[in-house]
Order: C-alpha cells, then sequence, then structure tokens
C-alpha cells in the first residue's frame, strides 16, 4: 500500500528559508540577519567561558548518564525559578510554586498549551500581534483557541499600549494572557514599567490568567534582575502566573535544549497537585528530560564566582547588541539615510523590526545578499563592526 500518497509538501519555515537562501549564496560580503542566535564580533558561535568552565567541572566529576526524574535534575528547577523570580520570592520560599525542567523555551510553552488545555478548558489564549511564530501553532496544536492583542504600531515603531490595553480588556474574563517578558520577540518593543504596571491591574479586574514567556533573561539590558521587573511585579502584584523560561540565548546552550516551567499556585499543596498533573503529562511525551544542559546551568547558578563570571558574558552579549544598534543607526545618517532610525536604538534584545518592507527586504536579498525574514525584522546578533556599515548603505539604498 502507499500509505503516504495523500501527504502533501508542507511550506519551509520562514526562518530556515532565509538561512537557505544565505547559504547558497556565495558572495563575500553576505550577511544572515535572519537566525535568532548570538554570534560574536566575528559572526561565530559564541560559547560562554562560564559554560566551558561547567563543562569541565563536570567532566571532571565523572557523572554518571542516568535517568533524571520526569520533573528534571530538582537542584536545576529550584536555581532556574530563583533567577527569573528572585531569591525573595514568597512563593518559592513557601513552596508554592510547581517547576519543571523543559526542552527549552518552546517544550516549556508546550507543557503550558497541554496543561491549560486539560485545566483551563474553553479558555482562549491572547498572543501579542505580532508574536513569535510558534506561539500561535503550539496553542493551536494543544487544541487551545487563540486570538491576538494589539501591540505594534508600524507607524512609530513602537508600542500600541492603547490597543493593547483595550484589547486585553476586551478579553473575555479569565482569558489566558501571554506575555514576552523582556525582548519582545519579533519587533524588540517592550512596555514601560508604568505601562507593565497598567497591563497588571487590567489583567487582575478582569481575572486573566498570565503567562510569561521569558526567553532573554538578561540578554536585553545585560542585567538579569532588570530583564526580570516585569514579571516580578506582576508576582508582587498577586498574580498567580505561569513562566516558560529558556536558557538558549542567555547561556548561549541552543543546541542543548534546556528551559524550565513553572506554576505559581495558593499553597504548598495545590503546587504539589499541579506538579502530579504536570508529570502526568509530562510522561507519556517524552518521559523525563534530558540532563546536560540542566547540569551545565545548575554548575554555573551554584556557585558564586561562575555566576559572576555569567553575569559578566551575558551583559558582554547584550551590550554587544546595543552597540550595534547605535553603529548601524551612525552609519544610515553617515551614508545620507534621512529617515527616523531612532526606534532601532529604542528597541531592545536581539531583534529589530526595522520597518522595512517585504519589496525592501527582497532588494536587500537581490542587490547586497543581505538575508533577512520579510516581515523586516533584523537579527542584530548578525551585525559586527566589519559588515555594520555596508549593512547601513545598503538600507539607506533600498529605503532612499
Ligand atoms: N519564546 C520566544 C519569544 C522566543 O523568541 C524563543 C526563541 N526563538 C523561544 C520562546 C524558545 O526558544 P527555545 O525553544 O530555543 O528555548
Amino acid at each position: 500500500t502507499n500509505w503516504w500518497a495523500n501527504v502533501q509538501k508542507g511550506p519551509e519555515d520562514p526562518i530556515l528559508g532565509v538561512s537557505i537562501a544565505y547559504n547558497k549564496d556565495t558572495s563575500p560580503s553576505k550577511i544572515n540577519l535572519g537566525v535568532g542566535a548570538y554570534r560574536d564580533e566575528n559572526g561565530k558561535p559564541y560559547v560562554l567561558e562560564c559554560v566551558k568552565k561547567a563543562d569541565k567541572k563536570i567532566y571532571e566529576a565523572n557523572v554518571d548518564h542516568e535517568y533524571a526524574p520526569i520533573v528534571g535534575v530538582a537542584a536545576f528547577n529550584q536555581l532556574a525559578a530563583q533567577l527569573a523570580l528572585g531569591e525573595d520570592c514568597k512563593h518559592i520560599k513557601e513552596k508554592r510554586i510547581a517547576t519543571v525542567q523543559s526542552i527549552s523555551g518552546t517544550g516549556a510553552l508546550r507543557i503550558a498549551a497541554d496543561f491549560f488545555a486539560r485545566f483551563l478548558k474553553g479558555k482562549t489564549a491572547y498572543v501579542p500581534n505580532p508574536t513569535w511564530g510558534n506561539h500561535n501553532v503550539i496553542f493551536a496544536d494543544a487544541g487551545i483557541p487563540v486570538k491576538s492583542y494589539g501591540y505594534y504600531n508600524p507607524s512609530t515603531c513602537g508600542l500600541n499600549f492603547d490597543a493593547m490595553s483595550k484589547d486585553i480588556t476586551a478579553a473575555p474574563e479569565g482569558s489566558i494572557i501571554l506575555l514576552h517578558a523582556c525582548a519582545h520577540n519579533p519587533t524588540g518593543v517592550d512596555p514601560t514599567t508604568e505601562q507593565w504596571k497598567k497591563i497588571s491591574q487590567i489583567c487582575k479586574e478582569r481575572g486573566h490568567f498570565v503567562l510569561f514567556d521569558f526567553a532573554y533573561q538578561g540578554f536585553a539590558s545585560g542585567s538579569p534582575e532588570k530583564d526580570a521587573a516585569a514579571v516580578r511585579m506582576f508576582v508582587e502584584d498577586g498574580h498567580n502566573i505561569a513562566l516558560c523560561q529558556s536558557f538558549a540565548k542567555n547561556f548561549g546552550l541552543y543546541g542543548e535544549r534546556i528551559g524550565a516551567f513553572s506554576i505559581l499556585t495558593e499553597s504548598p499543596e495545590q503546587a504539589l497537585n499541579v506538579e502530579s498533573q504536570l508529570k502526568i503529562l509530562i510522561r507519556p511525551m517524552y518521559s523525563n528530560p534530558p540532563v546536560y544542559g540542566a547540569r551545565l546551568v545548575q554548575a554555573i547558578l551554584k556557585d558564586k564566582e561562575l555566576t559572576n563570571e555569567w553575569r559578566s558574558e551575558v551583559k558582554g552579549m547584550a551590550d554587544r547588541i546595543i552597540n550595534m544598534r547605535e553603529q548601524l543607526v551612525k552609519y544610515l545618517k553617515k551614508h545620507g539615510s534621512t529617515r527616523d532610525w531612532s526606534h532601532i536604538t529604542t528597541q531592545i534584545g536581539m531583534f529589530c523590526f526595522t520597518g522595512l518592507t517585504p519589496e525592501q527586504v527582497d532588494r536587500l536579498a537581490n542587490e547586497y545578499h543581505i538575508y533577512l525574514t520579510r516581515n523586516g525584522r533584523i537579527s542584530i546578533a548578525g551585525i559586527n563592526s566589519t559588515n555594520v556599515e555596508y549593512l547601513a548603505k545598503a538600507m539607506a539604498a533600498v529605503t532612499k
């Protein structure tokens, strides 16, 4: 029997498509601004020194390769929650939190979505417009209806706070509201402290359930605490949030697939109940998570010296990105662009929504060998001192 005759070829992931086109290009001046992974000044992947040291420690400890429990490495889970919520977090101190290790941020979101499908049945999830494309698919695959709330204002390349607050207010009471904790992907636009405060109030008034996607702690401002401000504010305000963490970007552990999913609850008993159901959900998916990434992060976060080294390295990555934003604007001016490019420096994190049109993006690829997604998003991580002026010149030319 020809079992798969009805299987049609599906579309390529748009971001992977950018890399494929880039790889095919033989020009020495080609630039890949599609991929969401940090690159150093030489355009190379960056392994953090603290990770190399942790690696060595684990090797020397001659560890075994036994299974982790279903929830993963317990010490890692605790450290992960502390990093996001702060060591003084009441939920942690009072054991009112359930944390499980996850297959990076994506896996955390997938556990979240499956858990909500079981225990928040009938609720709709609201995600920002635009958002990381996978959000829509993860919720839809879990059987949760997804709608969006206004977020980005193309005419200012900034936040449309009016639409955001109106849409979140208008969402049916008790909806699931997904918020990017910092360094919004794909726009690089984050609410201000006052705006976060208002969103927190609205969510409270409307009895919404808040899910934070926290994929860039430390990567936005260079300070893990500063980047956690919104998450911690919501918890302070009394929201029992859910939290998806990724250690891909801030620890440079993309391929290790290390993350965590937490749910804050009312009581230690509730936390245990929630944890037991998370285990029931995880067991038939992948039994238990891989241990290596958890060991690395744990080795760093439990050691004061390595943690400090990590802090300075994550700040180094964030600072390089902030610096590249400034350089890009400087060279755009130098090459005669009269446009207002101030959003390049006010936006934060790995990505920048440039405001380039799909046609301009196509011209960058065809005439200048510069590759990015057609929504005009550039990954700042792909820029360095060697290519920034060339990029600025090309952007100035196609936007004339
Ligand atoms: N959420 C957001 C907003 C992201 O940008 C990413 C990474 N692209 C993730 C989650 C998850 O990434 P990972 O699964 O690699 O941790």
